[in-house]
């Protein structure tokens, strides 16, 4: 046998190495498992604490690619885990769910006059203050979840049918 042959049989076949690939897996399903505790945690205070919920069903594919391909998996599995589990206990204490389309315009639409003068999603998510023609001066969140709110309640308001 050759150095090189036992070498390789030893690497391949040895505790060791099946060692490492049971740790790297327990190390995986800690992470994991955390995962779950923390999104169960908290979307059951969300939903104690919310009369209802309205999220925002953003573009995750569209944030995660401009970011690149790493974070997209695990980034995009953990908010859809995120949404799905709130769902699931806003509907446990009886709390009202809506889903607000990504299309909507939270982030455009004026929250004092309701023009779309508003920074437009991705492309512009730089800019965190704005002034409309109205003459309203917006802080993009705070506008944004304005909107997302009105939009939220008018959908609950409406019924199934409607979303
Ligand atoms: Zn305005």
């Amino acid at each position: 046998m050759t150095q090189g042959h036992k070498l390789s049989r030893c690497a391949k076949g040895s505790n060791n190495r099946r060692k490492a690939k049971l740790a790297v897996a327990k190390i995986h399903a800690r992470i994991a498992d955390q995962r779950r505790d923390f999104i169960e945690q908290e979307t059951i205070q969300i939903a104690r604490e919310s009369q209802a919920v309205y999220l925002e069903d953003l573009n995750v594919k569209g944030m995660a690619s401009a970011k690149g391909k790493r974070g997209k998996s695990v980034h995009d599995q953990s908010l859809g885990m995120f949404a799905r589990t709130l769902e699931a206990k806003c509907r446990r204490y009886g709390r009202g769910f809506v889903r607000v389309d990504r299309w909507f315009p939270s982030t455009q639409l004026c929250s004092n006059c309701g023009a779309l003068t508003g920074p437009k999603g991705i492309t512009q998510l730089g800019i965190r203050k704005w002034t409309c023609a109205c003459g309203a001066v917006h802080d993009r969140d705070g506008n944004a979840e304005i909107n997302l709110r009105h939009e939220g309640r008018r959908l609950l308001a409406a019924g199934p049918a409607e979303r």
